[in-house]
């Protein structure tokens, strides 16, 4: 039977409910800025429409409601310049080749002579290849100039609640899960699986899984963690439940899906169409019904919280060097000035999240591949969500967390030289991925004032 784990906490990883909340007062008024005001953090490029569901016929899935729709952007003056790949396949030509995976290791090492023109940094010319990093933790977004790809703006079609439910999305949800059904730890360096799926999908193990979910949800064991955080004294590492068979990177897999999918019901309760009015409104009863009552899922939103903060804090570095490619100096200038001013407001160091505490044991660190192919499958199963506004959050996040990990556990914060490239679209879903948390962090609050001032009148 898996390992479904609704109430594991990862013990000393991060930092407590009061801590993350009081960052996150100072610093969603940045995350708010960069993702709302610059061109290049408030747009996407992604394959919206064009991948099927590798898994199963999706048709019957479908979401025909309004809201579920999303705007692309079909005219090329509606695209932001520093989007363009009209403007960003200027750079190519004899002297701007795009480098292979090959030699943009080699180039880490030695730089290639003459390959990118002078003054072009790689990151401002289109990839061609949407091929995997032997480090990457999910499947790139095709970025090529030649393949489609649809541009949307973010702040145009913002995620909140589209009516998209039933068995299309429990299947898709059912599917992310059960990619947390990890074999028993690697022997001999050995890997688990490339994928679970046809390995461990059975419906049995399915019903066994779900079977033991409910009956941990029954034992109530999640009252400590609400009257903890209803004081605002609780770790975000509080563990009520001690799974002793099970390894930290595991339930760590676990939290970051929980996290993601709590963090998704906070939107759609946030902004929630009220079909009798037509208004869009805070929804308090969809708080209740999703989040209130699971305290481990709120608790897994502040977890998510604090492992991608941890990712926007290492690559400050990264930042500094980084180039935006609009072509207009002054804003690249001041889209990298606010990711700076952003990636200096965290915390340095582990205080915030400690990653050094996975992969170390040595029968653990084989778990990193399966761990990582897990995720790309995650990544995988989104082309199988049937509301496009979904799918394209979907998407983002899971890049978003997929970059998030590869920043913490592949790069070296001290020496860079050896650190995977960051594609734009990973830089671009890990900040608006952060910011979503942080959004989640401010309506939760507002959701709980809702509440105390509902159950003072009664
Ligand atoms: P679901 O949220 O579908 O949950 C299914 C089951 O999973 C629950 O019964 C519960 O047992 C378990 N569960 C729920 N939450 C958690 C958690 N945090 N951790 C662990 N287990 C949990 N709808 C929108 O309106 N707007 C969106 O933007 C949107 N985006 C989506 C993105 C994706 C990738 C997917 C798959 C769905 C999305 N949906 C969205 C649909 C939405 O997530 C719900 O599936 C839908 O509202 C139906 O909700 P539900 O009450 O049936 O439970």
């Amino acid at each position: 039977v898996c390992d479904f784990e609704p109430g594991a906490i990862v013990s000393d990883a991060c930092a407590s409910y009061n801590t993350l909340e009081q960052l996150n007062e100072a610093i969603h008024p940045y995350l708010h800025s960069i993702t709302q005001n610059t061109d290049f953090f408030s747009h996407y490029r992604l394959s919206l429409y064009t991948k099927k569901c590798p898994f199963w016929n999706d048709e019957n899935g479908m979401c025909g409601n309004v809201a579920c729709a999303v705007n692309t952007l079909e005219n090329e003056e509606d695209i932001p310049l520093v989007w363009r790949a009209k403007e960003l396949g200027k750079l190519e030509g004899p002297t701007a080749h795009h480098p292979g995976k090959k030699q943009q290791r080699e180039h880490k090492q030695r730089p290639l002579q003459g390959e990118l023109g002078a003054n072009v940094d790689e990151s401002c010319v289109v990839e061609y290849d949407d091929e995997c990093d032997d480090r990457d933790y999910c499947i790139p977004e095709d970025q090529s100039a030649t393949a489609k790809g649809d541009y949307v703006s973010l702040v145009d079609n913002p995620e909140r609640f589209t009516g998209y439910a039933g068995v299309g999305s429990q299947q898709v949800w059912e599917a992310i899960y059960r990619e947390n059904c990890f074999s028993k730890p690697p022997k001999n360096g050995q890997t688990t699986a490339q994928s679970s799926f046809g390995g461990f999908g059975s419906q049995q193990q399915m019903l066994a899984a779900n079977q033991l979910r409910n009956v941990m949800k029954e034992q109530g064991f999640q009252q400590n963690v609400k009257s903890a955080i209803a004081q605002g004294t609780a770790p975000a590492t509080l563990d009520p439940v001690e799974f002793d068979d099970t390894c930290l990177e595991k339930r760590v897999f676990y939290r970051v899906v929980s996290g993601m999918h709590a963090s998704i019901s906070t939107h759609l309760c946030w902004d929630y169409l009220n079909q009798t009015t037509g208004q869009w409104s805070p929804n308090l009863a969809c708080y209740e019904k999703r989040l209130h009552n699971f305290p481990d899922r709120i608790s897994n939103i502040y977890f998510n919280y604090a492992l991608v903060m941890r990712a926007v804090g290492k690559i400050k570095q990264h930042i500094k060097d980084y180039s935006f490619c609009s072509e207009d100096p002054e804003q690249d200038l001041r889209t990298k000035n606010s990711v700076l001013r952003l990636a200096s407001a965290i915390p340095a160091g582990p205080e915030i999240f400690d990653e050094t505490v996975m992969f170390q044991d040595p029968d653990t660190l084989a778990l990193k591949e399966d761990f990582r192919n897990r995720f790309r499958n995650v990544s995988r199963i989104m082309d199988c969500v049937g509301c496009d506004k979904c799918r394209l959050w979907g998407k983002l996040q899971t890049n978003g967390y997929g970059t998030a990990l590869k920043v913490l556990f592949e790069f070296d914060e001290n020496d860079s030289s050896k650190d995977p490239p960051l594609r734009r679209t990973e830089l671009v879903a890990l900040v608006n991925t952060m910011h979503r948390l942080s959004h989640s962090l401010m309506a939760i609050k507002e959701f709980r004032q809702m509440i105390e001032e509902r159950d003072a009148i009664s």
